[in-house]
């Protein structure tokens, strides 16, 4: 595949790891050569990290592309892709780098396959500044299968921080277009639940202690709702090493989802961990916006693939969305546009549509 190379600033905007994700996946799926410089230069470790690269040597054995430059702590890398392949393939951080931030890359490149795709990701499936796998199961699958397509994704061992050790099996079959989404009725709240978690050598209690302290953070905002959130002791056969955390789900009578969610740090109480996850997701409810902070960036690439018109209601845009989307913008012409909500009675709500006029990305396989 030819084409003229894009040259991205991986330092700009929110300057981050996603940068390189978006890119990556655009140029792998448009055939387009690709130049990424200054990649997370804002960063404290600059360069890219093992999840980084196992996600843009997973982008090149998918479509048996060229990398260049990609090692730990570079920031500057060359790609030049060729056409994406369906079957079994491998990328393990080696760390507790995101098995869900691999799964980020790699899932809009593999919808567009010749045949259906295998992915073993391996590495923390609950890890910092990532969606944690729950997340990805419980918010972002029933979300994103509205562009028309499904996943399996089996969690065969949970890892954590800081040995990883994790894996999870997603499964998925390659469409020839992604529908176009629309997530702007936001509905009422109808149900609360959710699960914190042990593992390793730490004791129940914590999971018991967390889960109680969100029920109670929670019920001082939210009185009629049964808040249903169940401590679980994760299984040794199903968990690598020590971890604990939590999520919570509120899903409203319109079917969106919005999450919080937190993992325990030494030093940090199982109360103060559950008060954060609980926090998080009364901030995620108080907006009027049908997706909560975290998913409005994660739709951004499949809104762009789409064919048509998606909208998408959201509280106050993200750093990481203006960034998705400058990023998309440039690789897709795909045209957004983010208008302050009109219909919003409480003003005092800040409230936004994303719209986005997809480029109808289609598969040549079909
Ligand atoms: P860097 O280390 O440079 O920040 P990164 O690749 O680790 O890079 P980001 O570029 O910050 O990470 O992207 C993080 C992604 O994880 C975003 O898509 C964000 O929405 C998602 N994310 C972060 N925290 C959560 C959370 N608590 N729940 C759900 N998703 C999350």
């Amino acid at each position: 595949m030819a084409g003229q190379r894009v040259d991205i600033d991986g330092s700009i905007m929110e300057g981050g790891g996603q940068i390189l994700r978006v890119s990556t996946a655009l140029s792998c799926l448009l055939g387009l050569p690709l130049r990424v410089q200054k990649i997370r230069a804002g960063r404290s470790t600059p360069g890219l990290r093992p999840q980084h690269l196992s996600g843009l040597e997973m982008i090149r054995d998918l479509c048996d592309g060229q990398l260049e430059g990609a090692e730990i702590g570079s920031t500057e890398i060359a790609f030049t892709p060729e056409k994406i392949k369906g079957g079994t393939h491998t990328a393990d951080t080696k760390t507790a780098g995101s098995v869900c931030l691999l799964l980020q890359v790699s899932m809009p490149c593999v919808l567009f396959a010749a045949s259906p795709s295998e992915l073993r990701l391996k590495g923390g499936t609950n890890a910092e500044m990532a969606p944690q796998i729950d997340y990805t199961l419980m918010v972002f699958k029933p979300i994103v299968e509205k562009f028309g397509f499904k996943f399996d994704c089996d969690v065969k061992m949970r890892g954590y921080y800081p040995k990883g050790g994790g894996e999870v099996i997603v499964r998925m079959s390659p469409l020839k277009q992604l529908n176009p989404i629309n997530l702007t009725d936001r509905g009422t709240v109808t149900k609360i639940y959710g699960r914190t978690f042990v593992a390793g050598v730490l004791p129940f209690k914590i999971a018991k202690d967390m889960a109680a302290a969100a029920v109670r953070c929670i019920r001082k905002e939210i009185r009629d709702l049964y808040v249903n959130i169940q401590p679980v002791q994760e299984p040794k056969e199903q968990a690598f090493g020590n971890g604990n955390g939590i999520i919570i789900v509120a899903e409203t009578s319109t079917g969106c989802l919005f999450a919080g969610s937190s993992l325990g740090k030494r030093g940090i109480s199982a109360d103060k961990v559950g008060i954060e996850a609980a926090e998080m997701l009364l901030g995620n409810l108080r907006h009027g916006g049908a997706v909560d902070e975290y998913l409005q960036d994660q739709l951004i690439i499949f809104m762009a693939l789409a064919n048509g018109v998606s909208r998408v209601k959201t509280g106050p845009i993200t750093l990481h969305t203006q960034t998705a989307i400058h990023f998309a913008e440039q690789l897709t012409k795909a045209k957004f546009t983010v208008k302050k909500s009109e219909d919003e009675d409480d003003s005092s709500k800040e409230t936004h549509i994303i719209e986005c006029q997809g480029i109808g990305m289609t598969n040549p396989h079909f």
